[in-house]
């Protein structure tokens, strides 16, 4: 990626941001291979991967619900990746075994980023979130700024970012029902309320 188009999608953003009206700005798919700096397990179910080393220098993420796809060599343990091509990457035929995870916090001045990994028995992902240990390396794709991909909502100045909030506390309003397989809720995560916005887990409930 050329810095000069590196600037060009950096200048759109902060363009929006800095102006009062949304827009989808793309920006370039990355493929980096980066090192995992620690693990820290939330609860039984559920370990946080600290990902980042010199391979993180120029990962983006710019909305909440990001998300990155972890490259896993195949079952003959052959390690095929995407390559680049411009902006995106071009994935080879058959596709190689990988596994999507959001972006749980990534913090640019350190290039570190945290995926939360579900844990679950046979799982591909699950059983190397389990295992995996610092100084182990994993190859990263994404996030997937293609094109059209990316809505960046403008706070824009005062008077609009109180009008936002007000439009964004008129939509959301309701309840999130994960539904938790294991029986003791024991994943680590609380129900949290934000707003008049709630989650309660239920366990082991069939979902309709
Ligand atoms: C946009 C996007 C974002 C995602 N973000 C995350 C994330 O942040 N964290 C995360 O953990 N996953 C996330 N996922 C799901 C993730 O991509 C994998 O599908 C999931 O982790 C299972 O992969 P695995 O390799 O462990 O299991 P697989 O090898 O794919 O599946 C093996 C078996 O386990 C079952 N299984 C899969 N998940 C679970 C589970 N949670 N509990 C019990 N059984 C299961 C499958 O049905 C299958 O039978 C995301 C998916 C998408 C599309």
């Amino acid at each position: 990626m050329t810095g000069l188009v590196r600037e060009a999608h950096l200048a759109r953003i902060a363009e929006v941001r800095a102006g009062t009206a949304a827009a989808k700005v793309g920006y370039p798919i990355g493929l980096r291979e980066l090192e995992v700096l620690r693990t820290a397990r939330l609860g039984p179910a559920l370990v946080r991967i600290t990902l980042g080393g010199d391979g993180a220098a120029g990962f983006e993420s710019h909305v909440p619900e990001e998300h990155v796809r972890l490259i896993f060599p195949d079952e003959h343990g052959e390690l095929r990746l995407p390559e680049r091509d411009g902006l995106s990457l071009r994935w080879p035929r058959p596709l190689p075994v990988s596994r999507e995870y959001t972006v749980r916090r990534h913090d640019p001045d350190t290039g570190e980023l945290d995926i939360d990994i579900a844990l679950h028995p046979g799982g591909l992902g699950a059983d190397w979130a389990a295992a995996v240990a610092p100084g182990e390396r994993i190859h990263v794709a994404g996030p997937p700024g293609g094109p059209a991909a990316r809505a960046i909502r403008s706070p824009g100045p005062r008077p609009a970012r109180g009008s936002a909030a007000a439009e964004i506390a008129a939509l959301v309003r309701g309840r999130s029902i994960p539904r938790e397989t294991r029986p003791h809720g024991d994943h680590g995560l609380s129900a949290p309320r934000l707003g008049r916005v709630s989650a309660t887990w239920v366990h082991n409930a069939p979902v309709h």
